[in-house]
């Protein structure tokens, strides 16, 4: 074996190593950041991480959102329906909590929230859990 083909081979098994590393952590069910969009706009993007309360007041109603030990919860809410507060805890990816007088989605998001594309899924998510919602 010549010293490329070993600098060659040991690049596939990097590569195929990161590679398995990438799969692995975007197959992860766990989410790790939340997602809040209000009227269909991003209202802001929280980490999982981190315990703490998010306090969201908009012209449509007040809400607070609750994160503990990786779970999402509404505890505070004074829409009409009071809906999205028994809507329990939330913490895979892709699970949400709608508060549909107040216009509001909480989404659990990957790890992977940092480029455009993401963005535009997430409108494109939005628009159809509303018209799920709408019917
Ligand atoms: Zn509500």
């Amino acid at each position: 074996m010549k010293k490329n083909d070993i600098i060659l081979a040991a690049a596939i098994f990097l590569f195929a190593g990161l590679l398995s590393a990438i799969i692995f952590f975007s197959g992860n069910e766990r989410g790790s950041f939340v997602t809040v969009t209000i009227d269909k706009k991003v209202y802001g993007t929280y980490s999982l991480g981190e315990n703490q309360d998010i306090t969201i007041d908009t012209e449509f109603g007040h809400n607070v959102l609750h994160i503990e030990n990786g779970s999402v919860s509404m505890t505070e809410a004074d829409c009409p329906d009071g809906y999205c507060k028994r809507q329990g805890k939330i913490s895979t990816e892709k699970e949400t909590i709608v508060c549909l007088p107040h216009k509001l989605v909480v989404e659990i998001r990957g790890t992977n929230t940092d480029d455009g594309q993401t963005e535009e899924q997430t409108d494109g998510q939005t628009d159809e859990d509303y018209d799920i919602l709408v019917k």
